[in-house]
């Protein structure tokens, strides 16, 4: 993955915008470049566009849309980013912070009204750190479906999508203005494009075992769940090209993966009235805090093992996920009417879980705060049939990337924007800060939207002034 001189004979096709990776990101900055009226091709390493998009849950956090005011929720712009920032430890420049917040209502509404994707909003359970229900997703809450409808709204719009073109190079010049890309194919050819305006759309480093090693030391022997062609490539060029590289220890972890089933268990199953206990029966943590904090925590308990215990009633909140169905059909979610019988199905301590679920019972009961401050507020008591899903902590996607301003341009380690390059999604800097703690739920599709909407019509704006 390296940066080259442009060759001697320059390039014998040029395209106006090149976007590299076809994921959420890739194909609102593609859509967006088309709009503003200038060429655009993506080229895409798959036979088939997927990305770590259509392992998602597809929601898309965003403030002050239609969705909500049709079903009576209040929100802003103002308390979205106040959320971000609050769930980022203060880390995150403000301007980011409030171009996202702001820029994300109009981007859903955009993406529904110009393309027909039928959002509605998640009304019936809290993510943790959001302050209103403002999780956008498809009817089947399931990423294949965004990646699916996204890459149809291409099709009909007539953007080329160029499958099994890995960019294995870029062409710069020597002040890092990009000229084109070199495409390596399966079987080993390699050709070059030219290009005007470039939109690294390729996310991030989780699938470069390396370069997890490297900068999330803490998820260094955790299962990667998201896609394995994420390996770091624009974070390599951004180093070659002097661009400042931002919260590399940055990362989205979850604590709630089926094993060994491998399914996405929905967070609601904890927030709304679930908790977690360990291989010994027993609670460990505040789990409202967060599911991507939760990885680490979860990794650390015996075995890197824990258990989702939950009820029926919270088992018809999950159901709206294609991956909780999933889990289901796949024998993940274990059933029994009793708590002590639960233990024996999950060969827990009967004790040591009778203990854990009265705790928790108590706590509600009372209102107070558990042993470890979390407030169980508004929860209802478990009640039979009773759930629980073996579950262990894995990393999702990492949230460090390139530096980019306002305008999603890549911005070098001395502050300037290199002229002629954008990124977007997990290519780019997330709005989480350096922990995993930071994360708020959503932010991975919202900047690979929003800032992937904004990367296209910079990179369309850069065009036409050029012309
Ligand atoms: C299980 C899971 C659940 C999640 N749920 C949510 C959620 O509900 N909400 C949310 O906000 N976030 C969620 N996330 C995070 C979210 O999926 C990502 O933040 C988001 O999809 C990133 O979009 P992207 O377009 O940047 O990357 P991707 O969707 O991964 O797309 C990148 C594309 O670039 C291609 N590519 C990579 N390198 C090259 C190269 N050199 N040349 C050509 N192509 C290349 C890849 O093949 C890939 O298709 C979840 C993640 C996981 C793993």
């Amino acid at each position: 993955m390296s940066v080259k001189a442009v060759p001697a004979g320059g390039f014998a096709a040029t395209v106006p915008v090149i976007v590299v990776g076809a994921g959420a990101a890739g194909i609102c900055a593609a859509l967006s470049a088309h709009e503003n009226g200038v060429e655009v091709v993506v080229l895409e390493r798959d036979s088939v566009p997927r990305g770590s998009t259509a392992l998602s849950a597809g929601l898309i956090p965003a403030a002050g849309t239609r969705f909500q005011k049709a079903l009576g929720i209040g929100d802003s712009p103002a308390l979205f980013a106040s959320d971000i920032r609050r769930k980022a430890h203060g880390e995150v420049d403000a301007a980011i912070i409030k171009t996202v917040a702001q820029a994300a209502g109009p981007t859903v509404q955009w993406l529904a009204d110009r393309y027909g994707l039928p959002f509605s909003v998640v009304h019936d359970f809290d993510y943790p750190g959001h302050s209103a229900r403002r999780m956008h997703g498809l009817p089947s809450r399931s990423g294949v479906e965004l990646i699916d409808r996204l890459r149809q709204a291409a099709d009909e719009t007539a953007i080329p999508i160029i499958l099994n073109a890995t960019v294995s190079a870029l062409y710069a010049e020597a002040g890092s203005r990009i000229r084109g890309v070199e495409i390596t194919r399966p079987d080993g050819t390699r050709d070059s494009l030219g290009c005007e305006a470039l939109i690294l759309a390729c996310n991030g480093y989780g699938g470069a075992a390396e370069l997890v090693a490297r900068y999330i030391p803490e998820m260094r022997d955790a299962m990667y769940f998201g896609h394995p062609g994420n390996r770091g490539d624009a974070v390599q060029w951004g180093q070659a090209l002097g661009a400042k590289l931002l919260h590399m220890s940055g990362y989205q972890g979850h604590g709630s993966v089926a094993h060994p089933h491998g399914v996405l268990i929905t967070w609601a199953a904890i927030m709304e009235g679930g908790f977690q206990v360990n291989a010994n029966g027993e609670r460990f943590s505040d789990e409202s805090r967060g599911y991507s904090e939760q990885a680490a925590v979860v990794l650390a308990q015996p075995g890197g093992i824990t258990f989702d215990i939950f009820d029926e009633r919270i088992a018809v909140v999950a159901r709206q996920f294609a991956d909780f169905q999933q889990a289901e059909r796949c024998g993940a979610v274990v059933e029994a009417a009793t708590v002590g019988q639960l233990a024996e199905r999950l060969s827990l301590p009967a004790a040591a879980l009778e203990q854990s679920s009265a705790e928790v019972e108590q706590a509600k009961d009372a209102g107070t705060r558990d042993r470890f401050g979390r407030s169980f507020a508004g929860s209802l008591p478990l009640s039979a049939p009773f759930k629980a899903v073996r579950v262990t902590g894995a990393l999702f996607h990492t949230q460090g990337g390139l530096a980019v301003d306002s305008a999603a341009r890549v911005v070098s380690v001395g502050g300037d924007p290199i002229p002629n390059l954008f990124a977007a999604g997990g290519a780019a800097a997330g709005v989480s800060g350096s922990h995993a703690s930071g994360y708020l739920s959503g932010n991975g599709l919202l900047t690979a939207t929003v800032l992937g909407r904004l990367a296209g019509a910079s990179a369309a704006a850069v065009v036409k002034r050029s012309e």
